[in-house]
């Protein structure tokens, strides 16, 4: 049967792969993306090898994608130092590289990409999108893939993120020789009192320090993140080695509320929920990209099957699938964010061999 192609809004990772997928199927479709330019999202930016190899499958190679390859996490928990090694070659590379790469794959399949324009409200009544130069949309088939950024009239709820959510903060550093030595096929988990904070290298030698905190660990007064970076530095000699060259004025990205652990379980008629918006990990994973190019994979193939009438069966299927890992890197997010509980069970983890193979594939899709 023929059936008019989804429109896809947002070009992120699950929006870019869905269009991919879409135009391999025989399908065009129309990315609709508010960045002018790929930007560069709050991201760790670390690609896990399962993630490599569902990029593989897009057409995207590890040589192309450049970047930083990774071996080992090794986590700071107070004093000790656990290094643990991964199950297969990870990489760091930044979110501007992937997008781009990802949107001129899709270009090159016929799919239509309008950048520098974004939906603003989406009508339930009347299953309207406004634009936000004022054009007006109904598409039969929807797949939102707008990722950490609600869209007005097809918001997450609220109370998904809890009464003390977590934050995202990032801020990039050009990586001295020292540093990248020091970071050389590792990524750092550093754990604290009430968040994490990931290390990695990426292409052109930066390395990409991105945090999830708690919102009350910034503090009563609403300590600005500069200043909780500086007072975590001061706990932690490690740290502060490797903050050493962050600029006084350095730019922090940040982003409020993240739900980490909530996953759609329905949606609405036509509306398949794409990426963070069908589920959101504890970035701890490093598994939200995973998750982006799961879902897009999924849900084209239940459009495919079953068109726009197939989008409540592909948002249960989907959730189904992510129930396992994010209950897993639930738990996994709330012992990191007590270096004192994680000691043992990291002690653990060190001391098995297999153990965190298991762990890292528990939490994958
Ligand atoms: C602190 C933190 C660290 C993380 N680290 C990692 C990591 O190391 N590895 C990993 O795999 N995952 C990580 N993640 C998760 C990962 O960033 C997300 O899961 C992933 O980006 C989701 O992809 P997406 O395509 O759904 O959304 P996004 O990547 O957020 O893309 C959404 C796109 O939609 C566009 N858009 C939004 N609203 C509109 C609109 N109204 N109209 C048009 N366009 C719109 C945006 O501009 C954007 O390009 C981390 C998350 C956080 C919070």
């Amino acid at each position: 049967m023929r059936r008019t192609p989804p429109l896809i809004i947002g070009g992120g990772p699950a929006g870019a792969a869905a269009a991919i997928r879409l135009a391999k199927a025989g399908s065009g479709s129309t990315i609709i993306e508010r960045q002018a330019i790929a930007g560069d999202p709050l991201c760790g930016g670390f690609l896990s090898w399962q993630t490599l190899e569902a990029l593989e499958t897009l057409g995207l190679s590890g040589d192309e994608l450049q970047g930083h390859e990774v071996h080992t996490l090794r986590i700071f928990a107070g004093r000790r130092i656990y290094e643990l090694p991964l199950p297969a070659p990870a990489r760091g590379v930044s979110r501007g590289r992937l997008d781009s790469l990802l949107l001129a794959k899709a270009e090159t399949l016929g799919v239509v990409v309008r950048r520098g324009i974004a939906i603003s409200e989406y009508r339930t009544e009347t299953g309207e999108l406004r634009f936000d130069d004022g054009g007006i949309l109904t598409p039969e088939s929807l797949f939102l893939a707008t990722g950490k950024h609600d869209l007005r009239g097809l918001p997450r709820p609220r109370h998904a993120a809890g009464n003390d959510p977590m934050l995202g903060l990032r801020f990039r550093l050009p990586a001295s020789n020292t540093l990248i030595d020091i970071l050389s096929g590792h990524i750092e988990m550093h754990l604290f009192n009430g968040g994490y904070l990931g290390i990695v290298v990426q292409e052109g030698a930066i390395a990409n320090l991105c945090m999830a905190v708690r919102k009350s660990r910034l503090g009563v007064a609403q300590t600005r993140p500069a200043a909780l970076f500086a007072e975590l530095a001061q706990d932690s000699p490690a740290l502060a080695e490797r903050l050493a060259g962050m600029p006084a004025a350095s730019h922090i990205d940040a982003i409020g509320r993240v739900p980490y652990g909530w996953r759609a379980r329905t949606t609405q008629p036509g509306i398949f929920r794409l990426g963070d918006q069908a589920g959101v990990i504890t970035s701890l994973a490093g598994e939200g990209i995973g998750i982006a190019l799961a879902s897009a994979r999924c849900a084209v193939e239940y459009w495919r099957d079953g068109g726009s009438a197939a989008a409540s069966a592909y948002q249960r299927a989907f959730a189904r699938q992510l129930r396992r890992p994010l209950a897993i890197a639930e738990l996994l997010g709330s012992v990191g964010r007590h270096p004192d509980i994680a000691a043992l069970p990291l002690a653990l983890l060190a001391a098995i061999p297999g153990a965190t193979t298991m762990i890292a594939r528990a939490t994958r899709v």
